[in-house]
């Protein structure tokens, strides 16, 4: 923190992302939430899967795109329901793509850091080395890049692999002028293809990538790295999110 943020803290007290309330500032979760709101964003964690009936923290549910990439598990800390913008966990995830929030950078560095662990797989197998581990991340598109300012996963990646003593690396480029939302399945698969590719310089003979990204939505952007990495000789491939989004049942009047 630069001096005169700490400065400015001292008369404005931080703020809740959500309500505007006081924030009680203990840890990454209360420092960005209100006390109510960070309770509310732990039960969302700790909700269940419609599919699994596991808990949003436990489930591995793996949407259909990425199981044909090879990947048979997908890991998230919570649900993202697109309909419900002022839920806590939504908020999280504006404050990071919009406003690049520090402090919300921080809570999802640690949330991915956690899942990473608690999945096993950042610890090192007989064998391996903690760098042939590698953290990457799906890098946004430059437009929104010089938009918003910095890649926010790649900050939030970057913070998760320096607490799990694990590399990281910028594996991929993003060429698209856009995003992927407002898309259906189909759409985004084709414009994913176009989009990514490996950087020049990846080095991925070997290696165990953990992919990460905000939201898992139909998975079509990490397949498409996932399969760019497994064509650059990678290991194992993993994708890790902060959310996956949650599917909802089509409007009556869509039906009809
Ligand atoms: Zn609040
Ligand atoms: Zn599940």
């Amino acid at each position: 923190m630069r001096f005169s943020e700490r400065l400015s803290g001292l008369f404005y007290p931080e703020r809740c992302i959500r309500c505007g309330g006081r924030t009680e500032g203990k840890d990454v979760l209360t420092r960005l939430f209100c006390p109510s709101c960070a309770e509310a964003f732990k039960k969302a964690c700790e909700s269940q899967c419609t599919s699994c009936k596991r808990r949003r923290f436990e489930c591995e549910c793996v949407p259909d795109a990425l199981f044909r990439a090879g990947i048979n598990k997908s890991y998230a800390c919570f649900a993202y329901d697109k309909e419900r913008r002022s839920s806590p966990t939504s908020r999280l995830i504006f404050s990071l793509k919009d406003t690049g929030e520090r402090r919300a950078t921080a809570l999802a560095s640690h949330l991915l850091a956690w899942r990473i662990a608690s999945s096993g797989l950042a610890d090192a197998k007989e064998g391996e080395r903690e760098d042939d581990i590698v953290i990457t991340y799906v890098p946004r598109g430059r437009k929104n890049v010089r938009l918003y300012g910095e890649d926010h996963m790649r900050q939030a990646s970057k913070a998760a692999a320096e607490m799990l003593h694990l590399g990281f690396s910028d594996v991929f480029e993003n060429s698209s002028r856009g995003e992927q939302k407002g898309r259906n399945a189909a759409e985004r698969g084709i414009a994913a293809a176009e989009t990514f590719s490996l950087c020049r310089d990846a080095d991925l003979a070997g290696k165990r990538l953990i992919i990460t990204d905000d939201i898992i939505t139909s998975g079509a952007s990490l397949s498409v790295c996932a399969s760019l990495a497994f064509g650059a000789g990678a290991r194992e491939v993993s994708v890790f999110a902060l959310a996956k989004a949650e599917k909802r049942r089509r409007q009556a009047k869509e039906r009809a």
